[in-house]
């Protein structure tokens, strides 16, 4: 009994061996038939819609990778973002199916949202230039600051995001350097300027606000206010600026034309109201060049040198009144 069991487990061990040798060498040329025909390859899709094959994922990831980097010249990727996120399945393609991993790069970089990430950098708030990377962008301020360091300088690092890759003007840090000191220096010499404009407008002569900004006729003094004199019975109202007749007169400040006809010993006289009470009056012109009720502005020409009225030579005589009342002009012009 047992001899024949023994024997019969013989005989189906070796009939398992053989179905087992027969299984692994049809399975080999199975396979061998397929691999000769078919080869293994990730299918690529996006959306559902099979847009070609690479040979290795891992590989392909890689060299997206790289592309991206070259095509973005050195700016700073802060994130991608894929309309259609491509899928990557393993399957058989025959041998002579032609693979085109080019092409599945371009579909897919079509699909890729890339935001760039910059730092701008700004001089008083107004953006000079800009770096890539946030330390690049520290770095370079502190390291001006550092040079500058007797100004009180307004440095200041704006992050930006854009996706259009145009929008990013970035610099090298050097050349970001000479820009930013460029600005610095060129600040430095407009707040001077406006110093010294500000000086100017403030050594302006002005009365009750009023900036007697123009001196009227360049010429000699010949009469100062207050003097006596035989051809006058009371003392001199007004300062007397001798020059040849037709010598234009300018107005000195900004105002209203309230008088400009021939006013017994004054002659044609010109008066001008400045506003806040300030007027000044031009006399003896020969020729008037205004209306009253015209608007002046400082510098225009309202007339000319004459002798016209109580007068012994061509000569303006220029009068300053405050609130009607007369005051040496020497104060505010040919002092
Ligand atoms: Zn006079």
């Amino acid at each position: 009994m047992n001899h024949i069991l023994k024997r019969k487990l013989k005989f189906y061990t070796k009939e398992s061996l053989k179905f087992l040798i027969i299984s692994f060498i049809a399975i080999g040329i199975i396979s061998a038939i397929i691999l000769i025909k078919y080869k293994p390859i990730y299918k690529v899709k996006l959306a559902n819609n099979e847009i070609g094959y690479v040979q290795n994922k891992k590989e392909f990831e890689e060299t997206l990778k790289d592309n991206i980097q070259k095509t973005c010249n050195g700016k700073v990727i802060d994130n991608i973002t894929f309309n259609n996120e491509p899928s990557y399945e393993l399957s058989l393609i025959e041998r002579n199916q032609k693979i085109s991993e080019e092409e599945v790069l371009t579909a897919i970089k079509q699909e890729m949202q890339i935001t760039y990430q910059y730092f701008e950098i700004a001089l008083d708030g107004n953006t000079v230039d800009a770096v890539n990377t946030k330390s690049e962008a520290e770095d370079l301020v502190k390291l001006l600051k550092q040079e500058n360091s007797s100004d009180n300088l307004d440095l200041s690092i704006i992050e930006k995001y854009t996706q259009n890759e145009n929008d990013v003007k970035t610099n090298n840090v050097e050349t970001v350097k000479v820009a930013m000191q460029n600005k610095i220096e060129e600040n430095k010499i407009i707040e001077q300027e406006k110093k010294e404009e500000e000086e100017r407008q403030n050594a302006i002569p002005s009365i009750n606000g009023i900036k007697l900004a123009v001196t009227p006729i360049s010429g000699t003094i010949t009469s100062r206010y207050g003097a006596k004199s035989r051809i006058r019975k009371s003392t001199h109202t007004g300062l007397d600026i001798a020059a040849t007749k037709g010598t234009p007169i300018k107005v000195v400040a900004d105002g209203t034309v309230t008088c400009a006809s021939y006013q017994g010993s004054y002659g044609n006289l010109v008066k001008v109201d400045h506003g806040n009470g300030v007027e000044t009056w031009y006399a003896h012109t020969s020729k008037m060049n205004v209306k009253v009720g015209q608007k002046v502005l400082a510098g225009d020409i309202i007339a000319t040198v004459g002798s016209t009225g109580n007068s012994t030579g061509p000569h303006l005589h220029l009068e300053v009144r405050i609130n009607g009342e007369h005051v040496d002009p020497s104060l505010y012009f040919y002092k």
